[in-house]
């Protein structure tokens, strides 16, 4: 999609920070980071969010999951981080390509805001 911010990121068009690339994803620096580690893991296939996924969709979805606990482990913030998927304007999803935000270095609250 061409209007997408995150796909523009995908395809180079708009600069990021990246801290990995495979087939399927690409994952960078939030350019707002809620912690010492703030990265955003984005499919390459532009998919709108977690609601509108397709069954197909299941090991994409899984996929940026384990990358974001590769680069948990390459962080050494095992001790604690968070995966957070935004799903819809009520949860604070502004971007709406799929997305897992890999959010650790300092303490969680519980239950997030
Ligand atoms: P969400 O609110 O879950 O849709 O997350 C979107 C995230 O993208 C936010 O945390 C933003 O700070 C981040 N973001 C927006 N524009 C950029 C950009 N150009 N590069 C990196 N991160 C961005
Ligand atoms: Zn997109």
């Amino acid at each position: 999609m061409t209007d997408c911010l995150f796909c523009r990121i995908v395809k180079g068009e708009i600069p990021a920070k990246k801290v990995y690339e495979d087939e399927h994803s690409l994952a960078f620096e939030d350019i707002d980071p809620q912690a010492p580690t703030h990265v955003l893991v984005v499919s390459k296939k532009h998919v709108r969010g977690l609601k509108e996924a397709q069954k197909e969709d299941a090991e994409l979805i899984g996929r940026l999951h384990l990358v974001a606990a590769e680069i948990g482990r390459q962080r050494g913030i095992e001790d604690g981080y968070r995966t957070v998927l935004n799903v819809g304007p009520k949860s604070g999803q502004s971007v709406f390509h799929i997305h897992v935000h890999l959010i650790g270095g300092r303490p969680m609250k519980w239950p997030p805001g």
